[in-house]
C-alpha cells in the first residue's frame, strides 16, 4: 500500500457492499467520500443534513436505509468546539446508540467507530491500545461512552475502535494549534506563535492518511480496538521550523505565548495497527504540510499582485533525458546537457503572456553524489542564459532523507509560490513524470503531463491534460496560450 496509489486498496472488499459513511459532511467524512469515489466504491453518504442521528426516531430512520451487506463508519459527532459540555456528551452518546442499534438491527457486515486519542490519560512512554484511558472531562467521557455504548450494543466480532491521532486537513478550518493555525499564519505574513517552546511532541497524521486506514480495516473486517498513528511524534517547534523551511522562510525565529496546557508528549505504538495492515506506508509529513500550505494561501484572498505561474519539470521537458532500458536518467555531465529546441521560445511567450517561469528539479544524483555540483550548477546557467527562466528550484535530496521538496510533493512549488507571490490556483505544472502531475495536483494547479511513454513504477495520478512525447513542450504551450492564459 503506497500513498501515491489511486488504485484499490484493498482487493480483499466487502463483497460488493456499501461504506455507509455517518458523518459525510465533516472533514474526515469528506475526505472518505473523496477516496470511495477515486477508488469507485459504492457508498452511502449520510449527514446531519439527512438524518439527526442524535434525535428521535434516528435507529429508525438509518434502519430502514441500511442492507446487511453495508459496512458503517461513523464519524459524526457533536464536535468539541460547539459543545464541550454535558449536553454535547449525551447527544455524542445518543448518536453511537441509535447507530449500533440499526446496525444490529439491519445485521450489517461491520461497524467502524472512530474514536480519539483523547481518551489516553497523559502519560510517559509510548501509548498503547491498553495503555489508561481517563474521561477528565466530559469531552474525553463522551468518546469513551461511546465506545462502551457500540461495544455493548454490536457485536464484538464485527466492531472496531479506531483511536485517531492528531488529524490534519487542508478543509479544516478550526484552526487549532497545530498545522493548520501555522499554515493560516504562514499565509498572513504572521509569525508563528508556539506555547513556551513548542517542546510538546505530537504525533501528526493527514486526513488522507487517516482515511485510507479506515477503509482499509473496514474492508478487512478488522475488529478490536486499534490506534491509528504514524508512529513518528515530532515537537510543535520542529513543526514549526518544517513549514517555515517549505515557505522559504528558514532562518525566522517563532514567537513564544505562555502555555495554558500542562506539558506532556504523546508518543504512539501502532504494532497492532502495523499487525492488522502490514507495513503502511504513510506520506511524508511534508507531502501534507505542502498542501495546507497551498490551502492556506488560496484562502488569503485577494492576493495582491500574485502572478500566475508555469512550473517546468527539468529534464525531458527542457532538455533531454539519457534514456537506458526505457527509464530516463539526468545527465551528470555538462557536456551531456542537452536543451530541446522548443524550449526558449515556449518560455519567452510564457513570460510575454504574464506568467512567471519556474523550474522545479528533484536531482538525487547531488544527494547520491553522482554529480559533481560544479557540473550542475554550469547546466543551470546555460539554462536560464538560454532561456531567460525566471527561478530554477533544485531539490537535490535522496528519496531515504525524507525531506519537504522532492516531487511528488509540491515542497517546490509552494516555496516558489510564497517566495515569489505566485497564484497557485491559476499556475500549470508541466512534467513527464507522474511525480511531477501528483506534484502539481498537490499544490492545486493545472497539470499538463507530456507522454514519454516511460516504465513508471509508481501509479499515475490523473494529469488534466495529456500530450504525445514527440510533440513535447510546443504542444504544452500551445495549450497553456490558447486556453490557461485566457482565463479571467
Ligand atoms: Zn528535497
Amino acid at each position: 500500500m503506497v500513498y501515491e496509489a489511486e488504485g484499490p486498496v484493498s482487493e480483499s472488499n466487502a463483497d460488493g457492499g456499501r461504506i455507509v459513511i455517518l458523518g459525510a459532511s465533516g472533514v474526515i467524512g469528506r475526505e472518505l467520500v473523496a477516496l470511495c469515489t477515486a477508488l469507485g466504491r459504492p457508498y452511502l453518504a449520510i449527514s446531519s443534513w439527512d438524518i439527526d442521528l442524535s434525535g428521535p426516531g434516528a435507529a429508525e430512520a438509518l434502519g430502514a436505509r441500511l442492507a446487511p451487506a453495508d459496512s458503517i463508519v461513523l464519524l459524526a459527532a457533536v464536535p468539541p468546539d460547539i459543545d464541550r459540555g454535558a449536553a454535547g456528551l449525551l447527544r455524542n452518546a445518543e448518536i453511537a446508540r441509535a447507530t449500533a442499534a440499526a446496525a444490529r438491527r439491519a445485521d450489517i457486515r461491520h461497524l467502524l467507530y472512530l474514536s480519539s486519542d483523547g481518551v489516553y490519560s497523559a502519560q510517559d512512554g509510548a501509548v498503547t491500545e491498553t495503555s489508561p484511558v481517563a474521561a477528565s472531562d466530559c469531552y474525553r467521557a463522551g468518546h469513551l461512552a461511546r465506545e462502551a455504548i457500540v461495544r455493548a450494543d454490536f457485536l464484538p466480532e464485527r466492531l472496531c475502535i479506531v483511536r485517531a491521532t492528531q488529524i490534519y486537513s487542508r478543509h479544516d478550518s478550526h484552526f487549532a494549534y497545530g498545522p493548520c493555525r501555522f499554515a493560516r499564519d504562514l499565509a498572513a505574513g504572521r509569525r508563528i506563535a508556539l506555547f513556551g517552546a513548542g517542546e510538546e511532541r505530537r504525533d501528526h497524521m493527514s486526513a488522507e492518511d487517516l482515511v485510507r486506514i479506515v477503509l482499509d480495516l473496514s474492508d478487512q473486517g478488522a475488529c478490536g480496538t486499534v490506534n491509528a498513528a504514524t508512529g513518528r511524534s515530532v515537537s510543535f517547534a520542529e513543526l514549526a521550523q518544517r513549514m517555515l523551511s517549505l515557505v522559504g522562510r528558514d532562518s525566522e525565529e517563532v514567537s513564544s505565548v505562555p502555555r495554558r496546557q500542562p506539558l506532556f508528549h504523546r508518543d504512539f505504538d501502532i504494532a497492532r495497527l502495523t499487525a492488522l495492515l502490514g507495513p503502511f506506508q504513510f506520506e511524508p509529513l511534508e507531502r501534507g504540510l505542502a498542501r495546507l500550505l497551498v490551502a492556506a494561501r488560496s484562502r488569503q484572498e485577494p492576493m495582491a499582485g500574485a502572478r500566475p505561474a508555469v512550473f517546468l519539470d527539468r529534464d525531458g521537458v527542457l532538455n533531454e533525458n539519457l534514456v537506458v532500458d526505457g527509464k530516463p536518467y539526468a545527465p551528470r555531465r555538462f557536456q551531456d546537457f542537452r536543451l530541446y529546441p522548443e524550449a526558449a521560445t515556449a518560455i519567452v511567450k510564457f513570460k510575454a503572456a504574464g506568467f512567471a517561469t519556474v523550474v522545479v528539479t528533484n536531482q538525487p544524483d547531488l544527494g547520491h553524489g553522482l554529480i559533481e555540483p560544479s557540473q550542475l550548477q554550469a547546466m543551470h546557467a546555460y539554462l536560464e542564459r538560454e532561456t531567460g527562466v525566471d527561478a530554477i528550484l533544485t531539490c537535490p535530496h535522496r528519496q531515504d532523507e525524507g525531506c519537504g521538496c522532492r516531487k511528488p510533493g509540491a515542497g517546490l512549488l509552494v516555496r516558489a509560490a510564497y517566495t515569489h507571490n505566485l497564484d497557485l490556483s491559476r499556475s500549470v505544472m508541466v512534467g513527464d513524470r507522474a511525480s511531477d502531475v501528483a506534484a502539481g495536483r498537490d499544490a492545486g494547479c493545472r497539470t499538463i503531463f507530456i507522454d514519454r511513454a516511460f516504465r513508471e513504477t509508481r501509479s499515475m495520478p490523473k494529469a488534466d491534460i495529456v500530450v504525445g512525447g514527440d510533440e513535447g513542450l510546443d504542444a504544452a504551450a500551445e495549450i497553456i496560450l490558447r486556453d490557461v492564459a485566457r482565463e479571467p
